[in-house]
């Protein structure tokens, strides 16, 4: 998709630091990252998010998580989370579905952890 922010950064027209790459899925450090490690995962179609996950691509999501187990074992991280922010409210910004994975510090769990805005 021609302006789409991740689009560009899997064509490589926007640098970014690469972690892991398959015929399917692309993953690179987030810019701003939230925790020691924070990677972006995304499938290489273009996917606007979650909600237009569908029959035909849900195998993608797979392959997302298949590239997560790698890289993890790759790295030597033991645990870590994924998050997708699925739409506005969610804090979804860049509107190609992808997921964090975060590691290397302790995190939270409970309504806290939401960040709330309002
Ligand atoms: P969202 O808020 O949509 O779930 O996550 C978007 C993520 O993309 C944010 O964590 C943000 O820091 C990251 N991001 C936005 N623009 C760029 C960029 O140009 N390069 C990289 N590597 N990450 C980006
Ligand atoms: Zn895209």
């Amino acid at each position: 998709m021609m302006d789409c922010l991740f689009c560009k950064i899997i064509d490589g027209e926007i640098p970014s630091t690469k972690v892991y790459e398959d015929e399917y899925v692309y993953s690179f450090k987030d810019i701003a990252p939230i925790a020691p490690v924070h990677y972006l995962i995304i499938p290489k179609a273009h996917i606007a998010s979650a909600n237009d996950i569908t029959e035909e691509n849900s195998s993608l999501v797979a392959k997302v998580f298949e590239a997560a187990a790698k890289i993890a074992k790759a790295e030597g991280i033991e645990s870590y989370r994924i998050i997708n922010n699925c739409g506005d409210d969610a804090g979804q910004t860049v509107k190609h579905m992808h997921f964090h994975m975060l590691a290397g510090v302790k995190m939270g769990w409970g309504p806290e952890s939401l960040g709330k805005t309002e």
